[in-house]
């Protein structure tokens, strides 16, 4: 049985030789992801260059996420390392407090607007929630608080105000550097942390088309705003990653699964790519297999029809790196195989107007191939959009993305159930690419004689949203 969620992996020291690289790529990661939260850009540059070299070696196709770092809160430095704070202290956070001295009464920000964004009876929360901070009262720019929930703090940790309202924008001046290594990796797609809203998204596509990149971004769903807006991010988006790191400090950990839910049915009515992240497999950063619990994780978001679950940690910075692949792999195809409601009648959009030809054969194709029990199908695609439409219908049957774009091969890694063919139909007519097409499925062993297969392309040859017509065809014998 063919995969169809994708496995997104992280990439970092713990994949940075050629060997693990190549253990993860043939364990079968579809997209990596550069964290660019750490690491300077020549090292982003050696870390895509050694991924790209692993997945032609190998004879798969991998596509490529920069993952942008956005504006993470943090607090500054302590002057004698990390401090333990009890429960009942008093400490302040200042952002005109040197950098370097924190201590346990108090430490700097680099957030200069934090004062402005809270007020008495707010909670912080530090370092992913492990510290509880309840605000007392605001003095200038200096936010004093009661420990409610102590622990050791130590540098940099992150700041999230439980209920979310902390005003900084989406894009930092780093993100808008790293934009232009994301254009210049030629990413297939760039994830924007900490989105508010559409405007962010918007902004952050332009900056990438100044930059002359063309990415799909990745709208990661981290903020409590971002939830509040996902009808209007997952227009304006190509992908949502449902980032549950910073998203269950922000919503409190017992909404996250609800809203996740809720994220997958709306990606669903608005045609929106998902990604499922964070702490999926995380036991494996130290343990060859998973926690039972961390196999239903992965396989309910697997029922609920997410298009790729990502790993971070695991694979970033782990000791089985491609064993955790493994197991992902074994885990999505085992919850796909109980997926009773898999095959779906498409979404079409209230509204008729959307409709385009090519959208409209792209979704009837999926209803035929339902109904019809075909093997497979083969679609001629030049930017990608017929697969994309094909892949939010739900289906069990392989959909072989067609083309003799690299880029768009690339892109289509992360839609679920897709799987890329390099395939040019120039020169050649209408019966000739079927035939070709046939020979091409029956080559990889994706046809055999007396199956059916749909195949779906334009009058044209190789013209973007040209696809106009759908064939069904018997695989004939030798
Ligand atoms: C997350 O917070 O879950 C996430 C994916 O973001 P990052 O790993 O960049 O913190």
């Amino acid at each position: 049985m063919i995969r169809q969620t994708k496995i997104v992996a992280t990439l970092g020291p713990a994949t940075d030789t050629s060997q693990a690289l190549a253990g993860i790529v043939r364990s079968g990661v579809d997209v990596v992801r550069l964290n660019l939260s750490h690491g300077d850009h020549d090292e982003h540059a050696a870390r895509a260059e050694r991924l790209r070299e692993a997945a032609r070696q190998s004879g798969r196709v991998v596509g490529l996420l920069c993952d942008l770092q956005g504006p993470k809160i943090r607090i500054e430095k302590f002057a004698n390392g990390p401090v333990q704070l009890n429960n009942g202290d008093s400490f302040f956070l200042d952002p005109q407090l040197d950098g370097e001295s924190g201590t346990s009464e108090g430490v700097g920000t680099a957030y200069e607007g934090l004062a402005d964004d809270v007020a008495p009876g707010d909670i912080l929360l530090l370092a992913d929630g492990l510290i509880r901070l309840r605000v007392e009262r605001v003095e200038g720019t200096r936010v004093h608080t009661t420990v409610e929930m102590g622990g050791e703090l130590g540098d940099r940790k992150g700041i999230n105000r439980q209920g979310g309202g902390l005003s900084v924008r989406a894009l930092t001046d780093k993100d808008r550097e790293d934009i232009h290594l994301a254009s210049r990796l030629d990413c297939d797609y760039m994830a924007i942390s900490f989105p508010k809203d559409a405007d962010d998204v918007r902004e952050a596509r332009e900056l990438l088309h100044q930059a002359g990149g063309e990415a799909g971004i990745v709208a990661k769903i981290e903020r409590r705003e971002a939830v509040d807006n996902l009808a209007s991010i997952m227009q304006a988006a190509d992908a949502v990653m449902i980032a549950r790191g910073d998203l269950a400090v922000e919503i409190g950990d017992a909404d996250l699964p609800g809203v996740q839910k809720r994220i997958m049915r709306l990606a669903r009515e608005f045609e929106c790519v998902v990604i499922t992240a964070t702490q999926m497999m995380q036991s494996m950063v130290d343990s060859p297999m998973p926690t039972r619990a961390e196999v239903l994780d992965v396989a309910n978001a697997v029922l609920d029809g997410t298009d790729g679950v990502m790993l971070s940690e695991e694979t970033a910075m782990g000791r089985y790196p491609s064993e955790t692949v493994d197991a992902m792999a074994r885990v999505c195809i085992g919850a796909e195989s109980y997926a009773d409601e898999v095959r779906s009648e498409d979404s079409w959009r209230e509204e008729p107007h959307y409709a385009r030809v090519d959208e409209t054969i792209a979704k009837t194709a999926i209803t035929a191939a339902n109904r019809l029990g075909v093997r497979a199908i083969a679609a001629m695609t030049e930017s990608g959009s017929t697969v994309m439409w094909m892949s939010r219908i739900g289906t069990d049957i392989p959909i072989y993305a067609l083309s003799e774009q690299e880029g768009t091969r690339t892109r289509v890694t992360l839609y679920r159930g897709v799987h890329p063919v390099d395939f040019d139909p120039k020169g050649k007519d209408s019966n000739a690419i079927d035939d070709a097409v046939i020979r091409e499925l029956r080559r990889t062993g994706a046809a055999d004689p007396g199956d059916l297969v749909l195949i779906t392309k334009g009058d044209i040859a190789g013209a973007h949203g040209g696809t106009n017509a759908m064939k069904i065809i018997p695989v004939p014998g030798d």
